[in-house]
């Protein structure tokens, strides 16, 4: 299947710093998740693959638009991408719709009409039907976090990229955020910080880790990584990556050898997360 998009050797550097190491990925339909710390690269993976920013050195591919290619590509692949960066500064005085109604411009609808129902779409989409009128200005945190993916969603892209989508939604709001990701069609790529959010919602993780992918697979791989290293016991195992006493009063540990009495539970995508940062901290020899 012709991949959505593609990095072939696509590396990023900022003076001395490599956020990106050379990269090669493709991305078929689904939702697919980058999970990874803070500095792990995640955003200027997603700003290269908006075309928001070009790569040092390497090849992206949108909808078979070489956006290193040219400016003519780019633009063609502009029209196919919806990008939500992490942080969307709205232009001041503007209602909701009249700012989806601007961006909606922006991407060339023309005709009023059309434009105006899939304003109200994408309105509808994010549960904010009935917020047109308001004042961008008057919106609550979460419902400006919602109006920032709603003018992502202008004409249904091929690729959808949002940097970190659920930072500042309560637990509803990121429910019905799932509901919707999850019917869109396409390609929906992600970064997040929520772990939750990959079990509940991706196809495919992706974690990156001092700009190089450290893993690439389905939920159920990631898990596999952790199986029978999950333990609940009365105490810690010893070399624990992590431990915690849970609401039952018995530990919690992730990794290290159980202590006597602890049985093996279940990892949890966030377990799966953290035995491989230990594991890649390990590997560079950097101590707990
Ligand atoms: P993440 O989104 O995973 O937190 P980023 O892609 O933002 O990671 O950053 C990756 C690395 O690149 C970090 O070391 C960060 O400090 C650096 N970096 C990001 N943007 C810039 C920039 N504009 N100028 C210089 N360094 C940058």
């Amino acid at each position: 299947m012709t991949p959505v998009a593609s990095l072939a050797d696509v590396s990023k550097r900022y003076g001395a710093t490599t956020a990106l190491h050379p990269t090669s990925i493709d991305l078929q339909t689904g939702v697919i998740g980058l999970l990874g710390p803070n500095g792990a690269g995640k955003t200027t993976l997603l700003r290269l693959l908006s075309t928001a920013l070009p790569p040092s050195a390497g090849r992206i591919e949108v909808s078979g638009q070489e956006v290193t290619g040219g400016h003519a590509a780019r633009v063609e692949a502009r029209r196919r991408i919806g990008y939500t960066p992490q942080e969307v500064v709205f232009p001041r005085g503007m209602t909701a719709f009249g700012f989806l109604d601007y961006i909606a411009v922006l991407k060339e609808w023309k005709e009023s009409g059309a434009r105006h129902a899939e304003v109200r779409r994408v309105l509808a989409l994010v549960d904010l039907g009935d917020r047109g009128s308001m004042k961008v200005a008057k919106l609550s945190g979460g419902q400006r976090r919602r109006l920032a993916i709603a003018q992502a969603l202008i004409g249904a892209p091929e690729l959808l990229i949002l940097d970190e989508p659920t930072t500042g939604l309560d637990p509803e709001q990121r429910a019905s955020l799932r509901g919707l990701l999850s019917g869109a069609a396409g390609t929906v790529l992600i970064s997040t910080h929520q772990t939750e959010d990959v079990a509940a919602l991706c196809d495919r993780v992706i974690v990156l880790d001092g700009g190089r992918v450290r893993f690439d697979g389905s939920v159920p791989e990631l898990l596999a990584t952790a199986t029978a290293r999950v333990h609940i016991g009365p105490t810690a195992s010893v070399g624990a990556v992590q431990t915690w006493k849970t609401g039952t009063g018995l530990v919690r540990s992730v990794g290290g050898q159980p202590a006597p009495d602890s049985s093996v539970v279940d990892p949890s995508v966030e377990d799966a997360y953290l035995l491989l940062r230990a594991e890649q901290r390990f590997a560079e020899g950097v101590t707990p």
